[in-house]
């Protein structure tokens, strides 16, 4: 095995193609260490991100054979400054110490059309964070973490994106022995809540100052305007934006059942943004006690938890951050705010999904439709119902109901066929329908089906791209993508994709091993 930036590998540059500005190394050496891939074995590419490649305004070059070297890890992309970061964290609960980046390798930042964006290449070979890892990922994962990137973003919520996904024959040692790939990931910044422990824990203030700052200046300048709030303190500012925008995220995640699976710190962006794909599943069966890591014994990271979880990583950034803010209360004050916050986004997301928004949800109606909410989701769980088709069929249903004269109850039928308690969901369908009034807008349900998605990743979906990638045939991913980047879409003739998971897939077990 080549060792990290082994001087043996003479860079073969490709042609000049991306505008760099890395920014992140102007931190300097503390942040970070210089290195190189690791070369891997007759790369081809798995899959190639046409619409993010387009949306950042990149040229079609990326996805020529000198560039499937670069991304491979064989071949330098011109102008890039490859390094891996270094940070530490709180996994499951435990203190960590120093992990950083053991298998995932900064290129740079590059301009794009949506501002600048840093790429890192995932698998590219070990690095001094590897931990005695090997520094690669599996295509398995790969796979997921490439459609799952891609279906979250169809979905609007703020994710790391895949720009492309190269897989080797290069043999890599899991469970079993697998084959080796490499996503290459985008992000506005990959900073995590573990950069800012890293330096905490070596009681370093002026190094977690220098972060601070770079965070804000380059990724968070809105933490200026914010800092009034917080009589001028900058870094209660940086908290407070944090813990809104992660608050955000977890209310988007809960709406359309995603569970991460590992919530570590040092899975915890710092811009908001869903990073780090394991062992993450969309619910099927709506269970709130959903646990989608077959490793996380004890559940801390199970789907009902994730809110609570993500308040106690907030936690160990504010813990970070308290050097720089110098306010004790005020830090505490800070971590207040995702209280009220958190509720009101899922509030506001659940209110969506039922319809129930603009001149629908007058203020004065909104606690009774959290009841609402809250007694259709203890139904939903009594029942495990899909949670992905629950909701679109009662879109469908709103739907079809404002397109009849005077809707009866049997109407609700394709919704209630869904449920063996059908007495107890037809009650809660008429109190629905008494808080909508007799005739459900058309509007109210092609605004509903725009909330909740018909195709969705679900575990079954990938393995099948998986299973048929192991033979080499990478067709499916290209189909699963296709369909994921517009999710509320009908996509007709592919409705099977959107069915509950055949028989086979309750076998599937899904690991923190990637
Ligand atoms: P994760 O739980 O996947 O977020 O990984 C936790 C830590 O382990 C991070 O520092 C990763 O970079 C590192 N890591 C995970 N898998 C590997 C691997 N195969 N080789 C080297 N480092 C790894
Ligand atoms: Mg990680």
């Amino acid at each position: 095995m080549a060792t990290p930036g082994s001087p043996t590998q003479p860079p073969v540059h490709t042609p000049p193609v991306l505008a760099w500005t890395h920014r992140l190394t102007r931190l300097g050496p503390a942040f970070f260490t210089r290195l190189h891939p690791t070369p891997v074995a007759a790369p081809r590419w798995a899959a190639c991100n046409h619409a993010l490649r387009t949306a950042l305004g990149w040229p079609a070059e990326l996805f020529d054979a000198q560039h499937l070297q670069a991304f491979a890890g064989n071949a330098l992309l011109a102008g890039a400054d490859p390094l891996a970061t270094v940070y530490s964290g709180h996994q499951f609960g435990q203190w960590a110490g120093q992990l950083g980046d053991g298998r995932a390798i900064w290129l740079g930042e590059a301009a794009s059309e949506q501002g600048p964006q840093e790429i890192q290449l995932k698998g590219a070979g070990r690095t001094p964070y590897s931990r005695g890892g090997d520094g690669r990922a599996v295509l398995r994962s790969s796979i997921r973490e490439y459609l799952c990137s891609e279906a979250m973003h169809g979905l609007g919520i703020p994710t790391t994106r895949a720009l492309g996904l190269v897989a080797s024959p290069e043999p890599v040692r899991r469970e079993t022995l697998e084959s080796a790939a490499i996503v290459t990931r985008v992000a506005p910044s990959f900073l995590r809540f573990g950069h800012f422990e890293h330096f905490w824990a070596q009681g370093n203030t002026e190094l977690l100052r220098t972060l601070a700052d770079h965070a804000i200046e380059h990724h968070l300048p809105e933490c200026h305007d914010r800092a009034s709030l917080w009589q001028g303190n900058l870094y209660a500012a940086l908290l407070d934006e944090v813990q809104e925008r992660t608050a955000r995220l977890l209310a988007q995640w809960q709406a359309v059942g995603f569970c991460h699976g590992v919530m570590n710190t040092d899975n915890m962006s710092l811009l908001g943004l869903t990073i780090d794909y394991g062992p993450f599943q969309f619910m099927d069966g709506f269970d709130p006690g959903h646990i989608c890591n077959h490793s996380d014994h004890q559940g801390r990271y199970a789907y009902g938890r994730q809110p609570n979880v993500a308040y106690w990583n907030l936690y160990c950034l504010a813990q970070s951050l308290a050097p720089l803010i110098d306010d004790q209360d005020m830090t505490l004050q800070v971590l207040q705010g995702y209280k009220t916050l958190f509720p009101r986004h899922l509030g506001d997301a659940m209110r969506a999904k039922l319809g129930l928004t603009g001149e629908l949800a007058p203020e004065s109606e909104r606690e009774g439709d959290w009841t609402l909410v809250e007694d259709l989701m203890q139904f939903m769980a009594s029942e495990k119902v899909d949670f992905t088709l629950f909701w679109r069929q009662l879109s469908q249903a709103v739907l079809h109901r404002s397109r009849i004269a005077n809707p009866q109850e049997a109407d609700w039928q394709a919704v209630t066929d869904l449920v063996l308690d059908r007495p107890r969901l037809k009650a809660w369908l008429a109190r629905y329908s008494a808080r909508t009034g007799p005739a459900h807008g058309a509007a109210m349900g092609q605004q509903m089906l725009r909330c909740n998605p018909k195709y969705v990743l679900r575990n079954h979906l990938a393995e099948i791209a998986i299973r048929l990638a192991h033979q080499g045939d990478f067709t499916e991913i290209q189909t699963l993508h296709n369909l994921l980047q517009s999710p509320f879409d009908e996509h007709p003739g592919f409705e099977a994709y959107a069915g509950v998971p055949p028989d086979w897939a309750s076998q599937l077990e899904i690991s923190c091993s990637s």
